[in-house]
């Protein structure tokens, strides 16, 4: 924080003379909702801009057409550039495919558990008894 005087809630004064307004990183959630902010993220209060700039329509956002405007292709409210990724049906396979095979890697790493801790190998029952018979006081609840 800057040691300039402060000439009205969120702005200082220059040794120039001009104002200007404090660095928002300076601030802390509360110094900000003292300034009437909400948290949000950046995307909303770029719609919200948008929206005032429209004169408080969200139709006419919708239908600006000032597309050099920086902030044009955040005007309803997402990034495009963060839209929804689209899979192709191979795509979603072979992530079906991993998927399943992480699966069977941690299923066996389960049963190498369970063979590790003695006599409980055999039904899938059996295995998780034998893990928490196993496992800490502090996680099993039981006394040493
Ligand atoms: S994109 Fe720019 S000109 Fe269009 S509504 Fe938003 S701020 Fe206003």
């Amino acid at each position: 924080m800057s040691n300039l005087k402060i000439v009205r809630p969120g702005v200082e004064l220059l040794p120039s003379g001009d104002e200007r307004g404090l660095d928002p990183r300076d601030l802390s959630p509360a110094d900000l909702e003292a300034l009437n902010h909400q948290a949000m993220p950046a995307s909303k209060a770029i719609r919200l801009h948008c929206v005032e700039c429209s004169g408080g329509s969200a139709v006419e956002a919708r239908m600006c057409v000032t597309v050099g405007c920086s902030l044009w292709p955040f005007r309803l409210g997402v990034s495009p550039w963060k839209a929804e990724r689209q899979f192709t049906e191979e795509q979603r396979e072979a992530a079906r495919e991993r998927g399943q095979a992480l699966a069977r890697k941690s299923d066996a790493r389960v049963g190498a558990a369970v063979n590790l801790t003695g006599n409980l190998e055999g039904s899938a029952g059996a295995g998780i008894s034998a893990s928490h018979a196993n496992s800490s006081p502090a996680i099993s609840g039981r006394a040493a």
